[in-house]
C-alpha cells in the first residue's frame, strides 16, 4: 500500500457521504474470558471488574447459554440514549451524515440470540444509520448469529470486528487470551464464507514479541482475507494483570520508535483493498508507555513517518 486507504475513505466511496461510527457500550454485557466460561480475569491487558474482590460470575446473567434477559429494556434504553447523545457531536465536529452503530465494549455476540437480534435491529432502526459493526471474540459467535448477520447484510452494512491480537500461540497463552490462532482461522474463514465484512484487530508490543512476530501476525491476518484492520500499541492501564508485571519490571512496553517502524512496515504489506480503521488508540487510566498519553501527538508522529516512507495520506 503506498496510499493510505482508511475506513473513512472506504465508506465515503461506497455511500458518497461522510459516515462515522457511533461507539456503544451495552450495560450487562461481559466476556467469556472474564466470567469464567473460558477463563477468569480476562486478557492480561483488559481492565475489568474481575479484579474486584466482590466479583462473582453470577453477577452476569448474560451469556450464550442464557435463555432470559431481565436487562433487555435497560439495554435498549441505554443504546438509544448513547446513540442520540453522540450523533449531534459527530455531525457538528465531523460533518457526518450517516452512521454505523458500533457495539464496542466487551464481547458483543455473547448474549442470548434473541437479545442480540433485538439490539441489532433497534440500532438499525435509528435515523441515518446504514449499518452496524460488532466487536467480538472468535470463540464467542454462534452459527445462528452469523447466519442472521449474513441475512442482515443483504440490506445493511454489517461488519464483524474480531480481536486477533497476534497469530503466535505462545503469546496468546501468555496474554491469557483463552483461544488459539486456529480458532481465529476457523471463525474468520466461516465468516468470510458467509460474505460478511471482517475487521481484524492487532496489537503491537505484546509480551515477548519481536518485530518479526508482529509482522508475521500482519501477514497471517492478510492471508485470512480480512477486509479491514486496526492496529494499536499495547499499553498498560491500572487494574490489569499486565500492570502487576509492569510494576515488577517483568514487562517493558514497546517504544514509540519501534511501534511506528512496525506500523509503517505493516501498512506497506497491506494489499490496496484492506482499509485501515485505526493506527493507534488512546485510553483512560494509562500507566505506561508515556508516549501513548496524547493520541493527537501520536497521530502527528505517525503521519510524519508515513510521509517519510512515501505513503500518501
Ligand atoms: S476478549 Fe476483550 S473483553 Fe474479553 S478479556 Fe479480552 S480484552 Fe477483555
Amino acid at each position: 500500500m503506498n496510499k493510505l486507504f482508511t475506513f473513512g475513505k472506504y465508506l465515503k466511496k461506497k455511500f458518497k457521504t461522510k459516515v462515522k461510527k457511533v461507539p456503544i457500550s451495552i450495560p450487562g454485557f461481559t466476556c467469556p474470558n472474564i466470567d469464567g466460561t473460558v477463563a477468569r480475569g480476562g486478557c492480561v491487558f483488559c481492565e475489568n471488574e474481575s479484579f474486584s474482590p466482590n466479583f462473582q460470575k453470577e453477577k452476569f446473567t448474560l451469556n450464550l447459554y442464557s435463555t432470559e434477559n431481565p436487562l433487555l429494556q435497560k439495554q435498549l434504553k441505554s443504546l438509544k440514549s448513547q446513540f442520540f447523545n453522540t450523533v449531534p457531536l459527530l455531525k457538528k465536529y465531523y460533518g457526518a451524515k450517516k452512521f454505523i452503530v458500533y457495539f464496542q465494549s466487551f464481547t458483543n455476540t455473547y448474549a442470548p440470540f434473541s437479545t442480540l437480534k433485538t439490539l441489532y435491529e433497534k440500532a438499525l432502526s435509528f435515523p441515518e444509520v446504514i449499518g452496524i459493526s460488532i466487536g467480538t471474540r472468535t470463540d464467542s459467535i454462534t452459527d445462528e448469529t452469523l447466519e442472521y448477520l449474513a441475512w442482515l447484510s443483504k440490506k445493511h452494512e454489517i461488519w464483524i470486528e474480531y480481536g486477533i491480537q497476534t497469530s503466535n500461540n505462545e503469546t496468546l497463552k501468555r496474554i491469557n487470551r483463552g483461544h488459539d490462532f486456529e480458532n481465529v482461522i476457523k471463525t474468520i474463514n466461516k465468516t468470510k464464507n458467509m460474505k460478511l465484512n471482517v475487521c481484524g484487530h492487532l496489537i503491537f508490543g505484546l509480551p515477548g514479541e519481536t518485530q518479526k512476530d508482529m509482522l508475521k501476525s500482519v501477514e497471517d491476518s492478510i492471508n485470512l482475507n480480512i477486509d479491514s484492520i486496526k492496529f494499536h500499541p499495547l499499553y498498560v492501564t491500572n487494574n490489569t494483570l499486565l500492570a502487576n508485571d509492569y510494576k515488577k519490571g517483568k514487562f517493558i512496553p514497546i517504544t514509540e520508535e519501534e511501534y511506528i517502524d512496525t506500523l509503517i512496515k505493516a501498512i506497506k504489506m497491506l494489499p490496496n483493498h484492506i482499509s485501515i480503521q485505526r493506527m493507534t488508540a488512546g485510553t483512560k487510566n494509562l500507566l505506561a508507555p508515556n508516549w501513548c498519553k496524547n493520541k493527537s501527538t501520536q497521530l502527528s508522529h505517525i503521519h510524519k513517518a508515513l510521509k517519510k516512507a512515501g505513503i500518501k495520506l
